[in-house]
């Protein structure tokens, strides 16, 4: 086996061939730490266990186990990303969610951990749990749509994103789902609910773009400069997107239904006040993350108009 220097940008020299997984750990390590990276021993082993698809104590449990070349030019690919500033995510080409390994690169919105609680939301609710459908508005990486088709009990999951490029990525992830999943989830592309015409579903769930525009400067450079625009931002200070799917939601949704949606926490009150004055809900709920900003709304559909 010929063991290739692990060149990397930053590096003024090759470095001797790494022959064990401890060795290309620490060689990572280096890396990282040249460009700053503050944590850079912890991130060089989640990064070769990423590319390995194994846990991320792996590295460390077989230190002294050999590199074979593919996991090598890997992990310098992944390395390489990761020097040149990317995001842990896009580097390895990978995020988990929930219990989903999800492919991911600068198509899609890497997803977060305040999404996984949206998804576990959903289904503490009984209306995840009754065999119907479930819509979520653009999807991205299909995070969300595969999560619930995973884990809750619906018969058919509809996922929609105006991006074509974002649901080229949503499928990949989709084929690599279980065949059972796979079958049950669909992707449609437009904007906002016109993919639903004609549909009425059980839950309608959203993760909308909605940072306004004149936030984008204070977001963290990982994500203003990695993460695609239209994922973050929209018009009307951030809420376009959250009103076009408030305001044809009673439309998309059987009586009953529900309504679950993730905000920004400067504006959850202005989203549940604007759920509640479409007078089609319940009361609007805003719920906490687990840092305790509010930044779900839940409604449930009137049972009847
Ligand atoms: N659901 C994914 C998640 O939680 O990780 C991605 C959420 S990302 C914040 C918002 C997504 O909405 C992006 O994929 C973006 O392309 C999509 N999007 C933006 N404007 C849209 C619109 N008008 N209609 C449908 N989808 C839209
Ligand atoms: N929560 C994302 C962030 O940290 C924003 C995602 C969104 O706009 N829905 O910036």
């Amino acid at each position: 086996m010929t063991m290739e220097p692990l060149a990397v940008p930053g590096l003024s020299s090759p470095v001797a061939a790494p022959a064990t997984l401890g060795a290309l750990v620490r060689e990572v390590a280096q890396a990282l730490a040249m460009v700053g990276i503050v944590t850079p021993g912890t991130e060089a082993r989640d990064l070769v266990a990423a590319v390995m698809d194994r846990p991320r104590f792996w590295p460390t449990l077989h230190a002294t186990a050999l590199v074979d070349a593919q996991t090598l030019r890997q992990v310098q690919v992944a390395t390489r990303r990761r020097v040149a500033g990317a995001p842990f995510a896009y580097a390895v080409g990978q995020a988990s969610f929930r219990f989903l390994n999800l492919l991911v690169d600068e198509r899609v919105l890497i997803p977060r951990p305040e999404t996984e609680r949206l998804v576990e939301l959903v289904l503490s609710k009984p209306q995840a749990h009754s065999g119907g459908v479930a819509a979520d508005i653009g999807t991205g990486s299909g995070a969300i749509a595969l999560a619930l088709a995973a884990e809750g009990h619906f018969q058919r999951v509809i996922a929609t994103d105006v991006s074509l490029d974002a649901l080229t990525v949503a499928e990949l992830n989709r084929q690599g789902a279980a065949a059972s999943l796979r079958a049950r989830v669909e992707f449609r592309v437009g904007s906002v609910l016109a993919p639903l015409a004609g549909e009425m579903v059980d839950v309608l769930v959203a993760n909308p773009p909605y940072i306004a525009y004149e936030e984008m400067a204070s977001l963290p450079p990982l994500v203003r400069y990695w993460e695609p625009a239209q994922a973050l931002c929209c018009a009307h200070h951030g809420l376009e997107v959250t009103e076009s799917i408030v305001a044809g939601a009673s439309q998309a949704l059987r009586p009953g239904g529900l309504l679950a949606l993730e905000v920004d926490s400067r504006r959850a009150g202005v989203v549940a006040r604007m759920v509640t004055s479409t007078g089609a809900f319940g009361e609007a709920h805003v719920i906490a993350d687990y840092s305790g900003r509010e930044r779900f709304v839940m409604a449930t559909r009137h049972a009847t108009d």
